[in-house]
């Protein structure tokens, strides 16, 4: 294995992240392992941390487009601390419903919530069955408005890497949630609409 998939491996095990420094990136591991290589494990923790700055910036920009009042409806708890960092609510079906395969009056109650809040969109989630979320945008009249990744990577594209699949799914909720017209006026808007 070579040393940038290694130092990837090691970094990202930690699910390291701008808002979880203190679990900071580090190859001090590696380089006492395995000391004749310091400068290669130093040099790719150094440039794996900008990714992680650059991408974390551009998720932040996408996200602050979308209007504070919004709520996220996904399938289970797997987007806390993308959440709190990123100023946005889940909610998630696991918690709403204790049932995997929901009853009617459980069903009833999902749809409830879901009027009763800011909801604009569903998702697909790829560790979810997609077939509650169907049912779900049937009864609601919501769309689908894409999948979003969470837990495992997806098997290719840009949800197959870490940093790629949080930058995939910033834009994916961006995509659906921002305000209408939002970057018309072509201010500080450097990603498509
Ligand atoms: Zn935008």
């Amino acid at each position: 294995m070579d040393t940038t998939t290694t130092a990837t491996m090691i970094l990202t095990a930690g699910r390291t992240w701008p808002w979880a420094r203190s679990t900071s990136p580090t190859s001090d591991g590696l380089i006492q392992a395995d000391p004749d290589n310091a400068e290669a494990y130093t040099a790719n923790a150094k440039r794996y941390i900008n990714e992680i700055d650059a991408t974390d910036a551009e998720i932040r920009e996408l996200l602050t487009e979308i209007p504070a009042s919004t709520s996220v409806i996904t399938g289970h708890d797997s987007f806390g601390r993308f959440a709190g960092a990123y100023g946005l609510e889940f909610l998630s079906l696991q918690g709403l419903s204790t049932e995997a395969d929901p009853s009617a009056a459980n069903m009833a109650r999902l749809i409830d919530v879901i009027r009763s809040q800011n909801i604009q969109a569903l998702f697909h989630e790829n560790m979810i069955s997609p077939a509650l979320i169907e049912q779900l945008a049937e009864e609601t009249g919501l769309p689908i408005a894409g999948t979003l990744y969470a837990d495992a990577l997806a098997s290719e594209g840009e949800a197959s890497t870490w940093l790629g699949m949080m930058r995939h799914n910033a834009r994916t909720l961006h995509d659906a949630l921002a305000e209408p017209g939002h970057g018309e006026g072509g201010d500080a808007h450097d990603h498509e609409h």
